[in-house]
């Protein structure tokens, strides 16, 4: 087992019984999985934060990773006459410019700096001047940088509005409040594999089941209507074509070690630990995050890359991962930076680990210069 620990921003490490809830072969008509698809369901409605008896709210799940999610919820969400806002701070917001492009979706960006939050007073003005918006795209956390943005203001400006939010809450659903049903939005989309610690291969959305009903006939895809998908759950309990077995099953096993660790709350203060060793020990060897502390969600920290001559980011993950640990490279725009993730079945002791032998490497490559590169550090739009 000389697997290195996922200190990534997913797929990530999963619990040894999440792996093994993967060992049965499992009939996709079975009553047993029929049921555990149902349960699922259920408990990912609950953990959006909509009550599962009221049926407000309804889970589609859909073959596939994150990014199947996300352009399925938009295909199926936004009518095809409609216009989307899309609140643009990192790579994942400019994916859905472009799922917007594929799938023919009329849209619109509002985008700010890689390093700081949704303008909100700017969103305002954007929707109180364009009546032809209809949707709202917003980011929990943009996993590019790790920055958190601000959900529950955003939703009170897009539902004071009159719009409709459909939230990407792929890298901090299980970890980080969400509140659907009290912030009204529209749709929530995630996946198995992020804070749910799940394996990768399914993502879901979590609808306001009125919106979903008024949704049918959006899609441009066959396999990607989540309208359709949910018709046939309604109808007959099952999965439109060969569901993800072993993925729901190590899902359904996840959720229940969620629930052990405490839900949403247990498991956000595990992985805000990791985040506040992380940051505190790296500070501590000189390295420079990209974002301040009160902007930083406790999924993924950027660093700027250490302006040392003799640092190399290929040379520097090599060494890490021999010595146990992968990371990431960064996706900042025109700033040289590398990423660190702290969630995953990894706790405290896990990141100290990770420190130390960054600091071994640092001392064996002779990395003296930690900090960043200044001059180029922010991104201008
Ligand atoms: C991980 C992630 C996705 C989906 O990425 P996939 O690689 O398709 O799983 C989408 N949005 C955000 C914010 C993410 O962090």
């Amino acid at each position: 087992m000389n697997e290195p620990l996922l200190l990534t921003p997913g797929p990530l490490t999963t619990s040894k019984s999440v792996k093994e809830a993967m060992l049965r072969d499992w009939g996709s008509r079975d009553g047993d999985f029929i049921e555990l698809t149902r349960g699922v369901c259920e408990s990912l409605v609950r953990i959006a934060g909509a009550d599962p008896a009221s049926g407000a709210y309804a889970c589609v799940p859909i073959q596939g990773s994150g990014t199947f999610a996300v352009e399925a919820t938009i295909d199926t969400m936004v009518p095809r006459n409609g216009r989307l806002l899309i609140l643009i701070n990192g790579a994942y917001g400019r994916r859905v410019q472009e799922i917007c492009a594929y799938i023919n979706r009329d849209c619109e960006i509002l985008e700010c700096a890689e390093d700081a939050p949704t303008p909100v007073d700017q969103l305002a003005e954007v929707l109180a001047a364009d009546a032809s918006i209809s949707h709202v795209a917003a980011f929990h956390c943009e996993t590019t940088s790790g920055i958190l943005n601000p959900l529950p203001k955003i939703a009170q400006v897009v539902t004071a509005a009159g719009r409709k939010l459909i939230v990407d809450a792929m890298s901090t659903f299980g970890a980080l409040p969400i509140n659907a049903e009290a912030l009204g939005l529209s749709g929530v989309i995630a996946s198995a594999n992020k804070c749910l610690e799940g394996v990768p291969g399914m993502g879901f959305a979590v609808l306001k089941t009125d919106d979903l009903a008024d949704a049918k006939g959006n899609a441009t895809s066959l396999s990607l209507d989540l309208h359709a998908q949910w018709q046939n759950f309604q109808n007959t309990s099952q999965w439109r074509f060969t569901p993800p077995t072993h993925v729901l099953a190590a899902l359904a096993q996840a959720i229940t070690e969620h629930e052990g660790e405490g839900g949403i709350a247990g498991r956000g203060r595990r992985y805000a630990d990791n985040c506040r060793i992380l940051r505190d020990g790296m500070a501590a060897m000189g390295f420079e995050a990209l974002l301040p502390n009160d902007l930083q969600a406790p999924t993924i920290v950027t660093y700027h890359a250490p302006a040392d001559p003799n640092y190399d980011f290929g040379a520097f993950y090599d060494a890490l991962h021999a010595k146990g640990f992968a990371i990431y490279p960064g996706k900042i725009a025109k700033t040289n930076s590398f990423r660190i993730g702290c969630i995953g079945h990894i706790d405290g002791d896990d990141i100290r680990r990770a420190l130390a032998a960054i600091a071994e490497i640092l001392d064996e490559q002779n990395i003296v210069s930690r900090g960043g590169v200044r001059s180029n550090s922010q991104f201008k739009p």
